[in-house]
């Protein structure tokens, strides 16, 4: 099938990680009708792109909705207030007012009769009783049910996922949703309270190693289980729901289970140091395991996010030494 490369795609959030690197992976492929929508003013965008319709607007107002919409063809909804643990754990409120966003997104495609609407949702949606040993047995996407998302985040998700099927099968709108489990890369939060455990660690690293200090602090004991999908994958996992004929949400995450450990022992050879391990057991540290079953992606699209953590480390890792770098000689930096 020949990709109509002029179609208006608005991506949400677009001033954030994911959209960012969404809105560069479009430009890279020949779309030249895009249009990036974040709240943030332009100047704290990771990403920013002149040949771009960029819009600062707040999706919570509905007017601002139809403004970000009109003309689209797809959409992909990527705005939310979210951080990592330290910051989901503390704003459960805020996280749960992203519906907001997603409610009137989701009226305003309906109205203007946008054919494809994609959502990001999240593997903070599966019942917390199925993530309570480091052991895991991976998430499987009939986990989501019966209920108990994480409080706040996880809640909003899963309901926002439920209005996309409703807004499916009672008005026709096509929406497709993943979700995502732990996305990492250059280009993403690596300070502030907002960044989640991969661009932490690979800073506390980096700034270990320039200030001598010889230790790290750790979130928890360290033996805590997660698996972590690279900025690619995700990309290309997105496109590929999000043009495919799969209407149940899809688990979208690397299968590479690691302990929080083994993540800082990646981190630590790539910086080419090893250091003292402080745990912080009274730090935020969410479910106590988590990992992505991957059956239903593999059946369906033949494919699975496949970049090691190992690579994918590497990348991120230099990445955040060039800001770290950056800041510390008073030059602007993503964060
Ligand atoms: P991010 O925080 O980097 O980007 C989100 C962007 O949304 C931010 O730039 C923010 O300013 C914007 N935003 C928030 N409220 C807004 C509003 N009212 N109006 C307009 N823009 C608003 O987060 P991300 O990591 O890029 O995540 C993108 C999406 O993927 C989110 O929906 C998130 O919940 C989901 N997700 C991410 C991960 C992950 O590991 N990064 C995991 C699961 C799900």
């Amino acid at each position: 099938m020949i990709e109509d490369t002029k179609k208006r795609i608005v991506v949400t959030g677009a001033g954030g990680f994911i959209g960012g690197c969404m809105i560069a992976n479009l430009r890279a492929k020949g779309y030249a009708n895009l249009c990036a929508v974040d709240r943030k003013l332009l100047t704290e965008w990771y990403q920013c792109f002149d040949d771009v319709d960029n819009m600062v607007l707040d999706l919570k107002d509905m007017q601002n909705c139809y403004t970000a919409s009109q003309g689209a063809s797809d959409v992909y909804n990527l705005a939310a207030d979210m951080g990592g643990m330290g910051f989901i754990e503390k704003h459960k409120a805020d996280c749960m007012l992203s519906v907001l966003i997603s409610t009137n997104m989701l009226v305003a495609a309906r109205d203007i009769g946008v054919k494809r609407f994609f959502y990001s949702s999240s593997a903070c949606v599966y019942n917390a009783d199925k993530q309570r040993d480091a052991h895991v047995t991976a998430l499987k996407e009939a986990d989501a049910y019966p209920a108990l998302a994480e409080d706040g985040y996880g809640w909003e998700k899963l309901f926002t996922e439920r209005m996309c099927r409703h807004f499916r099968e009672d008005f026709g709108l096509e929406t497709r949703v993943a979700r995502f489990h732990n996305v990492y890369g250059p280009n993403g939060t690596w300070d502030g309270g907002r960044e989640k455990a991969p661009a932490a660690i690979c800073r506390k690293v980096i700034d270990a190693k320039r200030r001598k200090t010889g230790e790290i602090e750790i979130w928890g004991d360290g033996e805590q289980t997660r698996s972590f999908m690279y900025i690619d994958d995700c990309l290309k996992g997105v496109q590929m729901i999000a043009s495919s004929d799969i209407l149940e949400p899809m688990n979208l995450g690397s299968s590479e289970l690691v302990t929080i450990n083994k993540l800082v022992d990646l981190a630590e050879e790539v910086g080419g140091v090893k250091l003292k391990r402080k745990y912080n057991l009274d730090a935020p540290k969410g479910v106590r395991g988590r990992n992505s079953d991957n059956t239903m992606i593999k059946k369906l699209l033949k494919w699975e996010p496949g970049t090691s953590l190992r690579d994918g480390i590497a990348k991120t890792y230099a990445w955040i030494e060039e800001q770290y770098e950056a800041r510390l000689a008073g030059k602007r930096t993503v964060h």
